[in-house]
């Protein structure tokens, strides 16, 4: 039996993407903050016979279970009668129930129709899980190895239920904790990052998952099992490892963000960044300013989209754009120092790129990105070529121009320090 619990989700609104299991979202996280987690979450129609092949599987292997939805008292809601099928239990009409539904009608002048007395049935042997919030009950089944427990579907009801009878049923399995960080890398492919860490896999009791994000790869680590000091201190022992071993390539944890991190480092550095942008035309300008506090370190930008426009507002030379094409280190270059002189800016970044799907030659191939930072001193040059659609590798030149301001400030801190 794994210590991971199982989820199913019973609605055939569900399988339709019209409706989301926000149910298991939410449920999710609350395992997560009582130190357990699912191994199988799963959403199953309105059909009895499915509900019990699911069910049956996992009471199989799971130490407990939790059905949501298909508790109401009309004919599609069929949870009840697929856990006795899966348990081969009798569903039987309990009188004291019964007698609790009717009153609910009586005290609200609502009449009984006979259906409703379905939600007065469930599995012999089966315990009720009260609703405060309307008629549905819930309904709750030990079965040696493992729990169930079967909630309805309006969230507001789930909810209320699970916290004050699911909870602590689930919390009494044992005093644990569960801890897990996110480290966030730039510059990097996913398989280049495995590769690199594939010893680490096997840490004791840590999983790491490796998986590409909105601006790089993240690294997730997850330690459950443990008490709450010993998980965090496995987390922090991983992230040790890991962290000496990605260097520079590692920018941040949990939800930062490279344009946090570079706005941090540019406040630090009492510097200033302006832009140049043709194939982003303003995304990397509006990542940067989606930092609070930005003003201090953000002088301004030019979106340059058209030829004329890179040589009048850019100051990027006629004759260059001709022998070398808008899409050249040559003109990323001269937006940068641009960028930097006629805003008045410390760092200057040029990024000029061929983003598709048209436009593409085998020269000057989709993809094609030329981003140049230029400071007092230099230029320096990134040539990238991204996969994806045009939202992909407009998204992907904006983190990698962020990137190059990153590294850039950190040499420059480092050589700072050595001075
Ligand atoms: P109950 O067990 O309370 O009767 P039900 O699933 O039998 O719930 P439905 O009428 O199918 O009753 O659904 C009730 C409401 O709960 C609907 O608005 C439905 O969209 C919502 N709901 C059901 N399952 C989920 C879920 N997994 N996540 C979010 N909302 C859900
Ligand atoms: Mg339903």
């Amino acid at each position: 039996v794994s210590s991971k619990g199982e989820l199913i989700a019973v609605g055939s609104e569900l399988l339709r993407g019209s409706h989301r299991d926000t149910n298991g979202d939410w449920l999710s996280e609350q395992l997560e903050a009582l130190g357990f987690s699912l191994g199988v979450r799963s959403a199953v129609e309105d059909d009895p016979e499915r509900i019990a092949a699911l069910a049956r599987r996992a009471l199989d292997r799971a130490p407990f279970v939790l059905v949501v939805g298909g508790l109401g008292p009309t004919e599609d809601d069929r949870t009840r009668e697929g856990l006795a099928l899966a348990l081969d239990l009798p569903l039987e009409r309990d009188p004291e129930q019964l007698r609790r539904l009717e009153s609910w009608f009586r005290r609200r002048a609502r009449p009984f129709l006979p259906e409703q007395a379905r939600q007065a049935e469930r599995p012999r042997g089966a315990e009720w899980i009260d609703n405060p919030l309307g008629t549905a009950p819930g309904i709750a089944l030990e079965l040696g190895k493992s729990e169930l427990f079967a909630l309805p579907g309006v969230p507001a009801e789930m909810r209320a239920m699970f916290s004050s009878f699911v909870a602590p049923r689930i919390a009494a399995r044992g005093n644990r904790s569960l801890a897990r960080r996110i480290l966030r890398v730039a510059g990097r492919t996913e398989l280049s990052v495995d590769r690199q860490l594939s010893d680490l896999y096997g840490l004791p009791g840590v999983a790491v998952t490796v998986l590409s994000g909105h601006e790089g790869i993240e690294i997730h680590l997850l330690v459950e099992g443990f008490r709450a000091e010993d998980a965090d201190d496995r987390v922090a022992e991983a992230d040790r490892l890991i962290s000496e071993r990605l260097g520079r390539d590692l920018y941040g944890r949990g939800e930062e963000t490279l344009a946090q991190v570079v706005g941090s480092l540019l406040s630090r550095g009492d510097r200033t960044l302006a832009t140049a942008e043709s194939c982003t035309a303003g995304l990397l300008a509006g990542a940067v300013t989606e930092v609070a506090g930005s003003s201090r370190w953000f002088r301004g930008g030019l979106v340059v989209y058209s030829d004329d426009l890179k040589r009048e507002l850019a100051g990027v030379d006629a004759r260059t754009l001709q022998r070398h094409g808008a899409v050249s280190e040559q003109v990323a270059g001269q937006l940068a120092s641009g960028a930097r002189e006629r805003c008045g800016a410390d760092l200057g970044i040029g990024i000029t790129g061929v983003a598709g799907p048209g436009g593409g030659t085998s020269e000057k191939p989709v993809g094609l990105v030329h981003l140049a930072l230029a400071d007092r001193y230099e230029i320096r040059h990134g040539r990238m070529l991204f996969a994806g659609n045009r939202e992909m590798i407009r998204r992907r030149t904006v983190a990698a121009a962020l990137d190059l301001v990153r590294r850039h400030l950190l040499e420059f801190a480092e050589k700072g320090e050595e001075q």
